[in-house]
């Protein structure tokens, strides 16, 4: 019980308390006001900021049809070059077709057009991605558009696993089940790594989404984006919701035989969706999620979506992030508990390092695992106090580390996912990531280390921060030279 009061009360919250908006006061001419249902009121004017008003936007409309396991839509998507190359392509991303999603051709562009006039365009990447030639050179600052038609066929899983695509035990879920904008670089190319299947696979700068997704009328949807409108086909028994989300990474939906639970925080909604029997768990995440909430927000600065959602889904005893939407294996709602509270504190963690402050996820994914796992220790000393804190550093990171280091397996942190094994991976990029921040913690200080934090956030919101950004960030903050943590750290030693 004790997590439910504490932290809403002190937290970060009064200080953007909902004010009731009235008619006059909206301000439909906004480029972006069909985006304003996804964010709270104080946050609206975030949108006006240079970075969200030249983010990619898409268009995505789409059926699900759970029958054939298909899905078929239209994608167009909006992008300005807002690098200093110009480009002669645009890279596309299509992650259902990796190996540990659907594989083959799970995803495949069926026609690519601009103002009515094809594109041509090449599978490339082993068909985890695709390069579309532009007419002529897009130039830094400007924008283009395209349309796409696109069909994903997703796989049916007939035993438990970490099922993160496709359906099992009749979950359906549905993240990156469109074409996504590849990660761009400032030469002008395209961030194009896999990854690994460990590890999370997707890159990519905050966009935003306006979705029309038709499904089943007898299946609940849940989306990181949130409803704005919903219309009934009787005769087909389908449903279409229309979707708006805020600045965010990607759009994931999800569909299934879910029930809820929920509690509105002023001009916040946090919803924990459980499948039948599963309510006393339910219900325990969602205090769990309120408590995240209150002390990342205390600690990190604000949460700016009007929602967060915690989903039960087919992935065994671990979770995955999205934006404002964050899934939980269902042995954590069952037979495995006690890892509910550790499990939940971390993903909602991910809403602040990977959805607000964005970063390669391949090729540095020790920044938003490395941050958010270390995040949980401010919610277990804010919650429980320090001794507790203490305690999951020394069990889950410092014993863990010390192993990994006894059987000659340590490595720095900044390395790319492809670069680490499964001997190691968690450990150095989870475990000693958070050790590392904890060591940055010590040598600044609780007050100058949350500084820091909260300028990093406050500057990378909406971007994609590198561990240089990081480094500079603390550095400048703390008008202290950072160099020899970072070496021994991050760099191993250069
Ligand atoms: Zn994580």
């Amino acid at each position: 019980m004790l997590l439910m009061l504490l932290p809403w009360l002190v937290g970060g919250v009064a200080a953007c308390a909902f004010l009731p908006q009235l008619p006059w006061q909206d301000v439909p001419s906004h480029p972006l006001a069909d985006q304003h249902p996804a964010l709270r009121r104080a946050f609206w004017s975030e949108l006006d900021t240079p970075v969200l008003q030249s983010a990619p936007r898409y268009t995505l409309r789409f059926t699900v049809d759970v029958s054939r396991r298909l899905i078929t839509g239209t994608a167009s998507i909006t992008v300005t070059n807002r690098t200093e190359s110009p480009w002669s392509d645009v890279a596309l991303r299509l992650y259902p077709n990796l190996a540990h999603y659907g594989g083959g051709n799970s995803l495949e562009l069926l026609s690519v057009t601009s103002q009515g006039e094809p594109l041509p365009f090449a599978s490339i990447e082993s068909g985890t991605a695709a390069l579309i030639n532009l007419p002529t050179l897009l130039l830094p600052q400007e924008t283009t558009s395209m349309d796409i038609r696109y069909r994903v066929r997703y796989p049916r899983h007939i035993r438990d696993g970490y099922w993160l695509f496709g359906e099992y035990k009749g979950i359906v879920a549905l993240p990156l089940a469109y074409p996504i904008l590849a990660l761009p670089k400032s030469d002008g190319s395209w961030v194009l790594s896999d990854g690994i299947p460990l590890g999370d696979a997707l890159s990519a700068e905050a966009a935003f989404y306006h979705v029309w997704a038709t499904v089943p009328a007898t299946m609940t949807l849940v989306s990181s984006a949130v409803v704005r409108a919903t219309t009934p086909h009787t005769p087909t028994q389908q449903i279409t919701y229309e979707l708006v989300s805020g600045p965010a990474r990607e759009f994931t939906l999800l569909l299934g035989n879910y029930q809820y639970v929920e509690q509105v925080v002023n001009d916040l909604r946090v919803r924990v969706f459980y499948l039948p029997g599963d309510e006393r768990a339910a219900q325990t995440a969602l205090h769990y999620a309120l408590a995240a909430l209150g002390v990342y927000q205390r600690y990190f600065g604000p949460y700016p979506f009007v929602k967060l959602d915690v989903v039960e889904a087919s992935l065994l005893n671990r979770g995955m992030e999205y934006p404002t939407l964050n899934l939980l294996g269902t042995y954590l709602f069952r037979e495995e508990r006690d890892k509910l509270e550790f499990l939940t504190a971390h993903e909602i963690g991910h809403q602040w390092w990977y959805n607000l402050v964005g970063n390669d996820q391949v090729g540095e994914p020790w920044l938003d695992e490395g941050l958010t796992e270390y995040s949980t220790y401010f919610y277990y000393e804010y919650i429980y106090g320090r001794d507790v804190a203490e305690r999951l550093r020394k069990t889950r990171w410092e014993i863990p580390l010390n192993y990994v280091r006894s059987r000659d397996l340590d490595a720095p942190l900044g390395l790319p996912a492809t670069a680490y094994s499964l001997d190691n991976y968690e450990t150095i990029v989870y475990g000693k990531g958070a050790l590392f921040f904890h060591t940055l913690r010590l040598r600044l200080g609780d007050e100058m280390f949350l500084k820091a934090l909260r300028q990093y956030r406050e500057r990378f919101a909406y971007r994609v921060a590198t561990a240089h950004d990081l480094q500079q960030m603390f550095e400048s903050v703390s008008n202290t030279s950072l160099q020899d943590v970072f070496s021994e750290w991050v760099y191993g030693g250069y």
